[in-house]
């Protein structure tokens, strides 16, 4: 049984998998926990509010766990709202920032009585139309800074979809004054993996520019895009330094605001990328004219990040943890070229031996698929060092479910 220390043991992984089988999304419930204190430790001396951005890995008990340690939550489908509500959130600790969904699922998100964060114009006029004052909101800005680990997840760019543009202020604000809507926050999310500090900063700025345009602010939000580490000596989002730095720029600027002003973030990625371990078993060693190929019982229909993204993640031998290290491509079983890992170097591999992925929380089992008709990995929850199964893998009956035969 391993500490509740920051990493679990490679054995303690072996014995899961053991009693589970593979493929099986493995999660650290404590070490959510130490990433949501880091953050509220470098925020601590301003007036803050975290939103766990629930689209990285949904599992209700998660979800409760994350309640349960006073987090709120950022949705982007009503479909997530009702999880969160299911998992005992109050509805003023959700906010619902979806993109591109009509104003029908805006209305069903403001029955529920969450905190609805409106993204473009024609929504914001209809909304102001049918509602006027009566329920406030939060508008998305695109402050048109780009940022991010690579095109696909920044959102802030010109040819971005996501926001308002900031050079529409002038429509935000007849939409706004002619429809008597009440502004309560304003919103950022410049996409995933920012690792500069100075882009946070920025985007405050322009942030500040744009409250003059509101009176009733109570909230600002900058979003999230925090990078975690993949591997020893990647660079990740200096929380600490990013918390010094937003909290002098925040409390200077909210002294000169007429109302007291909150910050909000909606970090996805940095609560949960680290709790996640991902085991699958090698099924063949297959040793070609150039490469030595280690086969998987998996593929991107369970993890997709490294075929999605280009993505790296840290993979280790956990049957063999001191075997002689050799040079391997690690490859799924999909008909699709499916590469997890090209020239890895891993402790001598046998069919049969477990492999892990490291940092599979975020974006991992969420973004899983039943391509090739293949199963869906199992999930389990290691909370005071005991695990549990949080979900059974995939049946045949399950692939059938919705399926009507004429
Ligand atoms: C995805 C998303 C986040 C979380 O992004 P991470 O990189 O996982 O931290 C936050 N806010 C919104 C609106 C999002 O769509």
């Amino acid at each position: 049984m391993p500490k509740q220390s920051d990493v679990l043991a490679t054995d303690f992984l072996v014995k899961i998998a053991e009693e589970f089988g593979t493929p099986v999304y493995v999660y650290h419930a404590e070490k959510i926990k130490t990433q949501y204190e880091k953050l509220q430790n470098a925020f601590q001396k301003t007036n803050t509010r975290f939103f766990y951005a629930c689209k990285a890995l949904t599992n209700i008990n998660i979800l409760k766990y994350i309640n349960s340690i006073g987090c709120g939550l950022d949705t982007v489908s009503i479909q997530e709202v009702q999880l969160g509500l299911k998992a005992g959130f109050d509805p003023k600790n959700i906010i619902f920032t979806p993109n591109c969904v009509d104003l029908q699922e805006i209305i069903a998100a403001k029955d529920l009585g969450v905190i609805i964060n409106i993204d473009n114009l024609s929504i914001l006029e209809q909304f102001g139309h049918t509602f006027g004052d009566s329920y406030p909101i939060c508008i998305r800005l695109n402050p048109h800074i780009m940022a991010g680990g690579n095109f696909k997840i920044s959102t802030g760019h010109i040819d971005s979809k996501f926001g308002i543009s900031i050079h529409q202020m002038r429509h935000i604000e007849r939409i706004v004054k002619s429809t008597k809507l009440k502004v309560t926050g304003l919103h950022m999310h410049t996409g995933s993996e920012i690792k500069d500090v100075d882009v946070f900063l920025r985007g405050v700025e322009i942030m500040f520019e744009m409250t003059q345009h509101f009176p009733d602010l109570e909230s600002i939000d900058l979003g999230s895009g925090f990078k975690v580490a993949y591997q020893q000596g990647d660079p990740e989002t200096d929380i600490e330094l990013l918390g010094k730095k937003l909290t002098a720029a925040f409390n200077h600027f909210a002294a000169t605001y007429p109302r007291p002003l909150q910050l909000w973030f909606e970090p996805g990625k940095f609560l949960v990328s680290q709790c996640g371990y991902f085991i699958v078993k090698a099924n063949v060693i297959k040793q070609t004219t150039a490469n030595v190929f280690v086969g998987v019982n998996s593929g991107f229909n369970h993890l997709i990040r490294p075929m999605f993204y280009d993505a790296f993640h840290l993979i280790r031998n956990i049957s063999n943890p001191k075997g002689t290290e050799r040079i391997y491509t690690v490859v799924g079983n999909i008909c699709e070229t499916d590469t997890f890992g090209w020239d890895r170097k891993l402790n001598e591999v046998k069919e049969g031996d477990y492999l892990v992925f490291y940092n599979a929380g975020a974006y991992g089992f969420e973004m899983s698929s039943n391509f090739n008709s293949r199963l869906k990995p199992a999930e389990v929850l290691v909370k005071d060092g005991k695990p549990a199964l949080i979900r059974r893998r995939d049946t045949l009956e399950d692939l059938l479910k919705n399926q009507i035969e004429l």
